[in-house]
């Protein structure tokens, strides 16, 4: 259950700051799937993987025709069969050229340790991408109007109105409390606010429709919106 937001004169309450960022507005939500995948394609590329490792032992071009005049289709095994090195070839690599091919012999020696740099750095960029999609979300986004008993609220008490009769009190004894008097008077006690976290917003809200006089103000904390009592219509 998130804490709400609760304000009064000078009282603030903030609640958790991820409630904010985390809201499921589209580009949030994009960021928050775009920084998931970026993230797992970071740890893909900083897992290490063993692949073979081969060392370059000859080379030599390949005609595109040979001594009978047929055409080589295979460079790669006319370069293996007409290799006359010492080292034995494990792999040959072939790529055109003018007259042919030019051909390369590998020896296999091992294997060896290798990263996925392109996951890596593409995971890293889209983790940027997804922080920024959802940075700009939170900056672009209008924020929804939240309902009342979810809104951050501030309390007033209309002293010239309220009536000290102890609605509110019987309803919300830890926000609504009777004024001690020092000395006696000929006024009623007025009600003042002890503790604006004291209940939720519901029970608030609540005493608030109960006061028989509406000398409880509720608003918007963020917006200045009148909750309770509403405005008189024109
Ligand atoms: S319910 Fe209204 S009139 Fe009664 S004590 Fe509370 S604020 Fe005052």
């Amino acid at each position: 259950m998130p804490r709400l937001l609760l304000n009064s004169g000078d009282h603030l309450i903030e609640g958790p700051v991820a409630k904010r960022f985390l809201r499921k507005d589209p580009l949030v939500v994009l960021g928050l799937i775009v920084l998931v995948g970026g993230i797992a394609l970071t740890i893909y590329g900083l897992i290490p993987t063993s692949e073979a490792n081969y060392v370059q032992v000859a080379s030599g071009p390949v005609p595109l025709t040979d001594a009978t005049g047929t055409f080589i289709y295979s460079p790669d095994i006319y370069f293996r069969a007409h290799h006359n090195g010492t080292a034995p070839i494990d792999n040959v690599q072939c790529s055109p050229s003018i007259n042919g091919y030019i051909c390369y012999g590998f020896q296999f020696i091992g294997t060896k340790i290798v990263y996925s740099i392109s996951s890596r750095d593409y995971g890293f960029g889209l983790m940027v991408l997804g922080v920024i999609g959802i940075y700009g979300g939170n900056r672009l986004a209008p924020l929804k109007p939240k309902l009342p008993h979810l809104r951050p609220i501030t309390i007033r008490i209309d002293e010239d109105v309220c009536v000290a009769n102890g609605v509110c009190i019987g309803l919300a004894p830890n926000v609504f409390q009777l004024k001690k008097q020092e000395t006696p008077t000929i006024f009623a006690p007025m009600v003042y606010i002890v503790d604006p976290t004291g209940a939720d917003n519901d029970t608030i809200i609540e005493a608030a429709v109960m006061c028989p006089t509406a000398a409880i103000i509720i608003e918007d904390a963020e917006t200045g919106e009148r909750i309770h009592p509403p405005y008189p219509e024109n």
